[in-house]
């Protein structure tokens, strides 16, 4: 099973169109960068700073509000010079080129250390800046970025020579003002040139065989992971292979086009490159029998009963959907049981009432729309089991209403629709409208 899940992830490599790399802070780790140790290694490259300000580790020294300005520019220089300055690609970086294997591809992370950049990947999206550029304290907006690798270089010569005076320290050119490292923070500023580049390539290959490949990032990363899942379901054709030990989250409605890799990142390249490898392999699940066209036909026709004119979007959250259905009068939505518990918004049109026949033996109506006066609720949310039916309430002339619907991503498709002479027995009073609105006249 791990050869086969192997051997298909080089395959879906081979098959794409274009691969989009993601990677946050375990790939850095395994570059011999960890932000968050405190080991021997925090003391080789910021030396006394360590003692004089109890720093626990890298991400505090570099986060740290300075009054003394001069060692505050002492630990980026240090800092730079040991992860930037002197930074050589390794075996890992060789690696992933031999996997991207000359295809068009990107890099998208939420590393600072830019050593993507210096290993030679210059198409490249760095989401929270990097160690090598600086921004204006005072204007922040208005004036230019600046590029710092050889002034920290600077600095850190004049530091170790003992000779660093407030003269060294660099300053905006068009104000004169401190620069601040261009980092997440109340004066950052994306790099525009790779947001340009980055939506360019995202709009080029989004709808074609896109390869997703997750490079360490941790299972709850909503900058970059869960994104980059939304764009793997939004498009039946890309696929999705993610490295992280212990750590895989793949949701289910990618599951059929997503392989993961619980295993260190070198273990999962050397298993990519060569086909083989011992490592724990999830994936690709066994997708849902594919229906025939007149299966598909057949089904499209049923669902027009319940959800008339629908459109189905796919939600912000991997795993959800959003389906807009639009109603007129003489399309209304049938009567059919929510078997998933699902929330209904008002989204455009006229006001829609919407029919509920709970559980436990209760109808009640629910108009949304905008006008508070008549009663009417913007959203609400429908329990399991309740049959419903929607109509519209052909009010303001608009001569339809749209709803949306939040439904899961793993829904069965299967409809299930009340028998009418059960419902008109618990429902005596509702007789006329369960006729009216059910499929089975
Ligand atoms: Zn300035």
């Amino acid at each position: 099973m791990t050869d086969s899940g192997i051997k298909i992830a080089q395959k879906w490599l081979a098959d794409a169109d274009a691969i989009l790399v993601t990677a946050s802070n375990g790939f850095s780790i395994l570059e011999g960068l960890n932000l968050f140790a405190n080991d021997e290694k925090l003391r080789t490259v910021l030396g006394d700073l360590v003692d004089k300000y109890h720093f626990p580790n890298l991400l505090s020294a570099m986060g740290h509000h300075y009054t003394d300005k001069l060692d505050q520019w002492r630990a980026y220089a240090r800092v730079s010079e040991y992860y930037v300055y002197n930074y050589h690609p390794g075996e890992l970086m060789a690696d992933l080129k031999s996997i991207l294997a000359n295809k068009p591809s990107f890099i998208w992370t939420s590393n600072v250390d830019h050593h993507f950049k210096i290993a030679g990947f210059d198409n490249l999206l760095e989401i929270e800046g990097s160690w090598t550029s600086g921004v204006c304290s005072a204007y922040p907006k208005e004036h230019s970025v600046v590029s710092l690798p050889e002034t920290l270089h600077r600095i850190y010569e004049k530091d170790q020579a003992g000779t660093l005076t407030k003269a060294d320290l660099p300053t905006c050119e068009e104000c004169g003002a401190p620069l601040a490292m261009n980092v997440p923070g109340p004066s950052f500023k994306m790099d525009q040139e790779q947001v340009k580049g980055f939506e360019h390539f995202i709009e080029k290959y989004q709808d074609k065989r896109i390869l997703v490949l997750e490079l360490g990032i941790g299972p709850h990363n909503q900058l970059i992971k869960a994104p980059s899942m939304q764009l793997v379901a939004s498009n039946s054709h890309a696929r999705y292979i993610t490295i992280n030990k212990g750590e895989l989250l793949i949701p289910d409605i990618i599951g059929d086009r997503s392989i993961g890799f619980s295993s260190s990142i070198k273990d999962a390249f050397d298993a990519l490159l060569t086909g083989k490898g011992h490592l724990q392999v999830q994936g690709p699940a066994k997708a849902a029998p594919k229906l025939t066209p007149a299966q598909q036909a057949e089904q499209e026709k049923m669902l027009k009963q319940f959800y008339p004119s629908y459109m189905v979007d796919r939600g912000i959250r991997p795993g959800e959907l959003t389906m807009y259905m639009t109603i007129d009068k003489s399309h209304p939505s049938h009567l059919h049981m929510i078997q998933d518990g699902q929330s209904l918004m008002y989204s455009l049109g006229d006001a829609a009432i919407v029919h509920c026949f709970t559980q436990d033996g209760q109808y009640h109506a629910v108009r949304l729309g905008l006008d508070k006066t008549k009663k009417e609720v913007h959203g609400f949310y429908v329990n399991a089991g309740t049959f419903i039916a929607i109509e519209t309430a052909d009010d303001s002339g608009a001569g339809f209403s749209q709803v949306s619907a939040g439904i899961s991503g793993n829904a069965s498709g299967e409809i299930l629709v009340p028998r009418v002479d059960q419902l008109t027995k618990l429902f005596p009073n509702q007789k006329g409208l369960i006729r009216r609105l059910s499929v089975e006249q």
